[in-house]
């Protein structure tokens, strides 16, 4: 096992604290209705308001110094957290940063984590998100990545691209070792929970739970709560990188489409638009717990986790454990309407 002779350039805060949440079980019912609950927080990683893209970038970054980049490139939604990220951990290896944004108008409101990328100085490129939140445009995308990547090298720079969301073998490995911290901590800790929930959106954090799951004997499942469609495509491409991350690896793990089962029920009518489920689940995390979650990701997921719970689907015996994967930064570009419940 060699996770630990990776190259890694050192981003986020580590571990992050494990949590129990006992405000939220009891206005979920109290122990007569809910599992104990713990959080995870990723949230807390701190690199540039934290998320669980510090983790991926710590293996990601290495790699671009290790072939002498002098550049990041990456893509995603106009408020991605991992664009935004990113351009932090370039700017933190003294690299420069193109990012290529998708947006419904050409000219978004510098606010939220767009805002955060113009004070990195990342150069942004936009180009029209489809109209069909349901509609992938990776064609566009790669073409204008590629445009960009020319143009730099054109400059004299040794451009790095990193997939959307971070998520390739190297990026997973972030939740490999992430996975390893956290059954640490729960072996210290005396727990063991029977389900792990996490958002499922590029699948990179997917692929590195469940390899790690694998490796280091987690005592839970893993219960995915999808944010975006595209099944079945983004489980065979979870399982891809999972598997090729476990060849970098050298171990004998591999995964299967039975270790990953996500729950599509909660997407509402896409990717970024909040649904009433997930403005509620935002308002009792923050009102019970003083805890910020965000209306694109974790705020999903609680919504996922708690109707589980009220549906009884979950033993009051058990103990779950959320992973705040960060986010909160979009909530800067929702306006106050759009996170009423
Ligand atoms: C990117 C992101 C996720 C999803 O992680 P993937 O590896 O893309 O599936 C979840 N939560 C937040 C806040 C994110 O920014």
């Amino acid at each position: 096992m060699s996770l630990e002779s990776q190259p890694r350039f050192p981003l986020a805060a580590l571990p992050t604290p494990l949590q129990e949440v006992k405000r939220l079980r009891e206005a979920l019912g109290g122990a007569a209705r809910s599992p104990r609950l713990l959080i995870k927080r990723d949230d807390l990683t701190g690199l540039a308001f934290g998320g669980n893209k510090a983790r991926k970038l710590e293996f990601l970054v290495a790699d671009a110094l290790g072939t002498g980049a002098t550049h990041l490139v990456t893509t995603g939604a106009v408020q991605s957290n991992h664009a935004r990220m990113t351009a932090a951990a370039a700017r933190a290896a003294g690299l420069g940063v193109s990012l290529v944004l998708t947006s419904k108008t050409e000219r978004p409101r510098l606010e939220g984590n767009l805002l955060l990328d113009h004070l990195f100085g990342a150069e942004l490129h936009f180009i029209p998100a489809p109209a069909d939140p349901k509609v992938a445009i990776g064609d566009q995308e790669a073409a204008a990545v590629a445009r960009v990547m020319t143009e730099l090298e054109a400059r004299g720079e040794r451009p790095y691209l990193i997939p959307i969301g971070g998520s390739s073998p190297m990026g997973a490995l972030g939740y490999v070792d992430a996975t390893r911290e956290l059954v640490e901590q729960l072996r210290a800790q005396g727990e063991t929970p029977s389900r792990l929930y996490y958002a499922s959106g590029s699948r990179g954090t997917q692929a590195g739970l469940a390899l790690g799951a694998r490796i280091y004997n987690a005592p839970y499942r893993l219960c995915g709560i999808a944010v975006s469609g595209g099944e079945p495509e983004k489980t065979d491409r979870a399982l891809r990188i999972a598997n090729q991350a476990a060849e970098l690896l050298g171990v004998p793990d591999r995964i299967a489409a039975s270790d990953i089962p996500t729950d599509q029920g909660y997407i509402g009518p896409g990717y970024g638009i909040p649904t009433p489920e997930c403005l509620e689940a935002l308002q009792l995390l923050a009102r019970q717990e003083g805890i910020l979650l965000d209306p694109v990701y974790t705020a999903k997921v609680m919504a996922g986790l708690i109707d589980h719970i009220r549906q009884g689907r979950i033993d009051r015996a058990e103990t779950v454990v959320f992973l705040h994967t960060g986010g909160a930064p979009a909530l800067f570009a929702y306006a106050a309407r759009q996170l009423e419940v």
